[in-house]
């Protein structure tokens, strides 16, 4: 029986990097993830946590490769902290370019954040209409 490869994209740059053919500063590695330094860091430590299956947006993962991925971010989150010395950072995860993805193969960002680190934090509360709540809730239970 001829065993499956994992999805893999060969126009994805995050496939490149988990086929060997594009190098990175690899941190993690087990059979179904893969954590690496982020090139472009926002900080120092800035790390990227992908599933080594190609998938565009998190919602077309399975619950097992979504758990395998997020089952490595406590260790290393405990590991950055150790490494730089912050006491905060933050998990990123953008789906779609108009949530700021860019590419499109899933990633976790792992941020470092210090005190006066400029990154800034936007998060324009509103206020949650309890008819439109009670509107959403039956959708989304619908569709779950
Ligand atoms: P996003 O905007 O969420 O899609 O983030 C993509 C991230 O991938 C950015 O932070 C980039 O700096 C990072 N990135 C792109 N190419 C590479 C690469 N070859 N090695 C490491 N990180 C990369
Ligand atoms: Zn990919």
């Amino acid at each position: 029986m001829p065993t499956v490869p994992p999805l893999s994209d060969p126009a994805c740059i995050f496939c490149k990097i988990i086929a060997g053919q594009i190098p990175c500063h690899r941190l993690y590695e087990d059979g179904q993830v893969l954590a690496f330094l982020d090139i472009g860091p926002l900080s120092r430590g800035h790390t990227l946590v992908i599933p080594k299956a190609h998938h565009a947006t998190l919602d077309q993962m399975s619950d097992a490769l979504a758990s395998a991925c997020a089952a490595v971010l406590p260790r290393l989150s405990r590991a950055l902290i150790a490494a730089t010395g912050v006491e905060a950072w933050n998990i990123l995860q953008n789906n779609g370019a108009t949530a700021g993805q860019v590419v499109p193969h899933v990633h976790f960002h792992i941020i470092p954040r210090t005190r006066g680190d400029g990154l800034g934090y936007r998060w324009p509360a509103g206020k949650l209409d309890p008819n439109d709540a009670a509107s959403l809730v039956e959708s989304i239970k619908r569709s779950l």
